[in-house]
């Protein structure tokens, strides 16, 4: 099925920005882009859809969240505002382990319609695709049933979802070497047997995984043919970017104490650097320095790291404008940010893009201009969301 969409303002692929567009859409893929004065004549016959004069952007990838939780941390949020540490929470036995401890009372179909109803505000937030952790699961058995949420929402929902394995803390009661052991020999080859995760992610800092048991999760997720990603240097430099780096993995996220010579080597691996700036808000912290990473030559992406800690976060369009404010990117590289650099995280070249060979999901914006969601905060001006060439969602 070819569709041809007319009435595009302005639109950016996002490295390029073209005026009076047009946009073709072939089985729900682009194959063709460009202004619409040079339309092949093949396609001027069909009938055009005209998206009103309206700028139009590629659907936002958001390529960190832990969607899948119950519960919800507002009792640490507000001691945190009275000045108590994230990693005090955490030492005592809160804050993970407290939405651990909720998620695992709550059944599949709680979790599942949680999770629908925030991949909800997601899509109307303009989110075309969805990464999803597990790891408020812990122990073998619950992390398996969060990842059968994930396929279970990403048949229900209509964005995309890339599912994750999460190795986020050890749980209560075990053996820091029983636990790396169970988690590289038991739950690691049955993720990939029952095909669960495109991913494994490790929480690489101080209260949760050293940089050595990190390394030895990665290998074995590489070895059972798992791309690897970490949170790296979030509260300690202990080396994780660089591990990332050298094990080729997808994005290393977070990064608020990296320097110079973490940048390089992610930029020389070609793995994503991926700034979170609802956590590093939230717990008080300093973005990196995002001009220098620029720099040093690291593609880098910005999500939301949705999750009821340290960024209940709903609004990947909000991470991008304190990207812009706080972390000095210019609009388009903020676009970027969430965009392309965010697919490429995701390992999927063919998403956050709007050149031909790429999935037509993109947003139509309420203004003629297509950056006007940047600009606004608190108030998004979207009229409509097309996944796959398809209308799923529409706000006007
Ligand atoms: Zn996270």
């Amino acid at each position: 099925m070819t569709r041809v969409f007319t009435g595009i303002s302005d639109l950016f692929t996002p490295a390029r920005r073209l005026g009076d567009a047009a946009m073709v859409v072939e089985e729900g893929v682009v194959s063709w882009i460009g202004p619409r004065k040079e339309l092949p004549l093949s396609y001027r016959e069909q009938p055009h859809q005209h998206l009103g004069d309206r700028g139009v952007l590629p659907g936002l990838v958001d390529s960190h969240t832990h969607l899948v939780w119950a519960g919800d941390r507002l009792e640490e949020y507000r001691l945190r505002a009275c000045g108590a540490r994230y990693e005090e929470i955490l030492e005592a036995g809160g804050g993970i382990y407290h939405t651990v401890e909720a998620t695992s009372r709550a059944s599949s179909e709680t979790l599942l319609e949680l999770a629908e109803q925030r991949a909800e505000i997601f899509l109307r937030g303009g989110v075309t695709t969805l990464e999803i952790k597990s790891g408020y699961g812990l122990e073998t058995a619950q992390e398996l049933r969060i990842l059968e949420v994930v396929r279970a929402l990403n048949r229900r929902i209509p964005q995309r979802v890339v599912p994750t394995l999460l190795a986020h803390v050890i749980p209560k009661g075990w053996r820091r070497q029983a636990y790396l052991e169970m988690f590289t020999t038991e739950l690691i080859p049955e993720v990939r047997r029952r095909g669960l995760a495109e991913a494994v992610d490790v929480f690489c800092d101080r209260g949760a995984f050293e940089l050595q048991a990190s390394r030895s999760i990665m290998e074995s997720a590489r070895h059972h043919g798992l791309s690897v990603k970490a949170h790296a240097e979030q509260l300690e430099r202990l080396g994780a970017s660089q591990l990332v780096a050298e094990l080729g993995g997808l994005s290393a996220d977070h990064l608020e104490q990296t320097n110079e010579q973490d940048w390089r080597a992610l930029a020389r691996a070609g793995s994503v650097a991926t700034l979170l700036p609802g956590a590093t808000l939230i717990l008080g912290k300093s973005l990196p320095d995002a001009r220098g990473m620029l720099a040093a030559g690291v593609k880098l992406a910005v999500a939301s790291d949705h999750n009821p800690g340290s960024s209940p976060l709903f609004s990947l369009f909000l991470a991008l404008q304190l990207a812009i404010v706080l972390a000095g990117l210019s609009v388009e590289e903020a676009l970027m940010a969430g965009t392309r650099h965010a697919a490429l995280a995701l390992g999927k070249p063919e998403l956050g893009n709007l050149e031909p060979g790429s999935a037509a999901d993109f947003l139509v914006i309420d203004g003629r201009n297509a950056t006007l969601p940047l600009y606004t905060w608190g108030q998004l001006p979207l009229r409509q969301v097309f996944i796959a060439g398809e209308c799923v969602c529409s706000l006007a």
